[in-house]
């Protein structure tokens, strides 16, 4: 028996849009970018970015303190709750079963990961869409393999759920990998003082993250409308670019370079200890088993602690699927809980443009036409967005199929959805 996701499924896998209605329809949200303005984006976020650059709260102070309480409801967040109700009741209709709600929705296949990003660090924006999509439904929130970070989403669920005291925790996950040639690990470097003074920024204006900062100032007598005789002062915010690349080609100078790192295995493994981490994601290349092994042997002690470990790869053709059962091999004799698989089609690329979602279905269709392919959930990332259902629905990956005979099957049945949900990025960040 093959069971059809229904058309609510397809609603629950997009709270992009349930974000965006709050945005547009209803003029519930403002932009993030207004957020230090005074509407009610502001006061649904009480601690916005001003207050880390002004140093009212200290970043890891905030992260480690109780979260401050919410202020009052004013009558329009009325709106805000009925509508984060109607997502927590539609959730709650369909669970079926023991499995937590997050396993429940990968089997029906409208599990919905927001991304905050693998190398996004800014621990207020982080707190904000933790809290917006949380109160939007998502059932995993994957962030930085980083303290503060963590403490920020955390903190943003505990203020969606002193919102609608019956919202879904997601689960939180933390993003790692095991070699430094991952494009999400990454950020871009440049000393201002190298810029030509007169040159007009595209950098600037490509970044997606509004990570490049540049200002000009005058040197000695001259003023602004002699910029030959100024230079430039700020650069790249560290913290909040996520290593997307845009800027590298745009730079007429050929000023920008990337600078690429790996997460240190024993901060990772502390993280996993703590009650408040869920998941881990292990993004790999592909292009050898020894890095993974590497890692996960430095990981195996507290691997156990999470409930679903994944593990993020591009499709590398022919290879691909022994690659991932020769991971799968490394990683049976210690996971507890669940394992899934993310199937990275074109990285960081969501909000570029629909196109940019055909990869991450091709693999999906890939993976469908091969038998043998390892258990676990499989999840789309990588060029995720509005355009994503329709190209699963022509595709015909949008509806269930018999899984192979597995440890997990058996655990689950033998029915569950092929593609277990997508994971947004660029494009659920947009908002
Ligand atoms: S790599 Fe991407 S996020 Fe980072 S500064 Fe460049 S454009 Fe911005
Ligand atoms: S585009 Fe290149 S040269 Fe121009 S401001 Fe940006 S980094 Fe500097």
């Amino acid at each position: 028996m093959t069971r059809t996701v229904s058309e609510s499924s397809e609603s629950l896998l997009n709270p992009v849009a349930t974000v965006d209605q709050g945005i547009d329809g209803r003029g519930l949200f403002l932009h993030p970018r207004e957020r230090n303005g005074t509407g009610l984006w502001n006061q649904i976020f009480p601690i916005s970015r001003s207050h880390f650059d002004s140093g009212e709260v200290a970043e890891g102070e905030a992260m480690a303190a109780v979260p401050l309480p919410p202020p009052p409801l004013l009558a329009s967040h009325a709106a805000v709750r009925a509508a984060a109700s109607a997502v927590c009741r539609s959730r709650r209709a369909r669970r079926a079963g023991d499995q937590p709600p997050q396993v429940a929705a990968l089997l029906r296949g409208d599990w919905v990961k927001l991304i905050c990003g693998a190398s996004f660090e800014d621990a207020a924006d982080v707190r904000n869409l933790s809290l917006v999509y949380t109160l939007a439904g998502v059932d995993c929130i994957d962030c930085a393999a980083d303290a503060s970070v963590v403490g920020a989403v955390n903190e943003g669920i505990d203020v969606a759920a002193s919102i609608i005291p019956a919202v879904q925790r997601p689960w939180v996950m933390v993003s790692v990998n095991d070699d430094c040639r991952d494009l999400h690990f990454r950020k871009a470097e440049f000393d201002p003082e190298d810029c030509p003074p007169d040159c007009s920024k595209p950098c600037e204006k490509v970044c997606p993250a509004d990570a490049i900062s540049l200002e000009s100032v005058m040197v000695g007598e001259h003023t602004q409308s002699d910029p030959l005789h100024g230079k430039f002062k700020g650069g790249v915010l560290t913290e909040r670019c996520y290593g997307c690349g845009r800027c590298l080609p745009v730079c007429p100078y050929d000023r920008i370079r990337a600078v690429s790192y790996v997460r240190d295995p024993t901060t990772t493994s502390e993280l996993l200890k703590r009650n408040d981490v869920d998941a881990i994601e292990i993004h790999t290349t592909g292009k050898g088993t020894d890095t993974f092994n590497t890692l996960w042997n430095s990981l195996r002690e507290s691997i156990s602690n999470v409930k679903l470990v994944a593990v993020s790869m591009p499709d590398i053709g022919e290879s691909t699927v022994d690659f991932m059962n020769a991971l799968y091999a490394i990683m049976e004799p210690h996971i507890q809980g669940y394992n899934l698989w993310q199937l990275d089609g074109r990285p960081m690329s969501g909000d570029i443009g629909r196109g940019a979602t055909r990869e991450t279905v091709s693999f999906a269709v890939h993976m469908a036409s091969v038998s043998e392919r390892p258990p676990g959930f499989y999840q789309l990332a990588g060029g995720t967005n509005s355009y994503t259902v329709d190209c699963l629905k022509k595709a015909g990956l949008f509806r269930s199929t018999t899984f192979p005979g597995t440890a997990t099957s058996e655990m689950i049945g033998s029915q569950q959805t092929l593609i277990g949900g997508i994971a947004y990025g660029g494009y659920a960040r947009k908002v």
